[in-house]
């Protein structure tokens, strides 16, 4: 517990200047050391601005992202600084996140040796070991990305991430563009790299079936708002939120294979002009008059479980708020 870090305040992202950013109103997370944290919502919910956050590319118009107690970035003007190398990202497309002009084994390099990290006499060895550590031979170091394959790839920008030895690691659909069959490979790696490390990760994942395989915790977004959060073999196990039913309820069963993420009727409602109310109303089966007025609160559901659903917290949808 000592070493539980507090990781993200409230945060509120800034809204959208260009279209990878969408809105996160009042979204509170803690990530303890070793802890695997997945955040799990539709295309738009926010969780790629929140990951942004987190790894200090973005920073929030309000509230703080802090790892042990200190700012992961800086906002002068708009311009955000990056304070730490601690907290690392790892993109979904390897591809456009390598230098394709650089031999893999100095991407894998630069950013120790930008920070002082390893002496240079040590550098080369330190890339051999880390690229042993993901599954590749020391003799690649000197290829050039297209040389790989998307699997190997996404192999190379986890060694990179590693290299700084990162108290956070934030992983923002990892394996999405990768085959079924190779996004296994590279979640094992991802699980062995946790056991021998020891990582603390913030896994952001449209594919409930990929996070049920990585993480401890599982925070469900919606609409740029966390709607559920519960230890992930609970959540799996009976999932509380309406909207969390329905995601699940939406995962192909097992066998007819994978498909697209399709889940729920009705239209997802722009970020940045969420309803009034509960922001899932407009598709809820359980909706109320109260839901389409008043922002139902992230409050206590059990042990380690909470839930933003006025149902969950002794009303009915049919009560109507004043
Ligand atoms: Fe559905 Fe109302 Fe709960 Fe929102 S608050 S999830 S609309 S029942
Ligand atoms: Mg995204």
């Amino acid at each position: 517990p000592a070493l539980a870090e507090r990781l993200a305040g409230r945060i509120t992202g800034r809204p959208a200047r260009d279209e990878t950013v969408h809105a996160v109103t009042d979204v509170t997370l803690e990530v303890a050391r070793g802890e695997v944290l997945g955040v799990v919502g539709e295309s738009g919910c926010g969780k790629s601005t929140l990951g942004r956050m987190v790894a200090g590319i973005h920073a929030p118009s309000e509230g703080r992202v802090t790892l042990a107690g200190q700012p992961v970035a800086r906002d002068r003007g708009g311009h955000v600084t990056k304070l730490t190398p601690n907290v690392q990202m790892i993109h979904q497309d390897p591809f456009a996140s390598l230098n394709p002009r650089m031999k893999v084994g100095e991407t894998i390099a630069e950013g120790p040796r930008q920070h002082g990290l390893t002496p240079p006499a040590e550098i080369p060895a330190m890339v051999r070991a880390l690229m042993a550590q993901v599954g590749l031979e020391g003799a690649y170091a000197n290829r050039l990305p297209h040389q790989f394959s998307g699997g190997q790839r996404q192999r190379i920008a986890i060694a990179r991430a590693l290299a700084m030895r990162p108290d956070l690691l934030v992983l923002d659909e990892a394996v999405a563009s990768l085959d079924v069959s190779i996004q296994a490979q590279v979640l094992n790696l991802f699980l062995q790299l946790r056991r021998d490390l020891g990582l603390t990760a913030l896994f952001i994942s449209h594919d409930l079936s990929v996070v049920r395989h990585v993480c401890d915790r599982v925070a469900i977004m919606y609409l740029g708002r966390l709607v559920e959060l519960a230890p992930a073999e609970e959540l799996y196990a009976a999932p509380k939120h309406p909207y969390t039913a329905a995601l699940f309820a939406s995962v192909p069963e097992i066998g007819r294979g994978r498909r697209a993420f399709h889940p729920i009727e009705g239209e997802i409602p722009s970020p940045l002009d969420p309803p009034p109310g509960c922001p899932f109303h407009p598709r809820c089966p359980m909706a109320g008059p109260r839901c389409r007025t008043e922002v139902p609160a992230l409050g206590p559901a059990g042990p380690g479980r909470a839930v933003a659903c006025h149902l969950e917290h002794g009303g009915t949808g049919a009560e109507v708020a004043a």
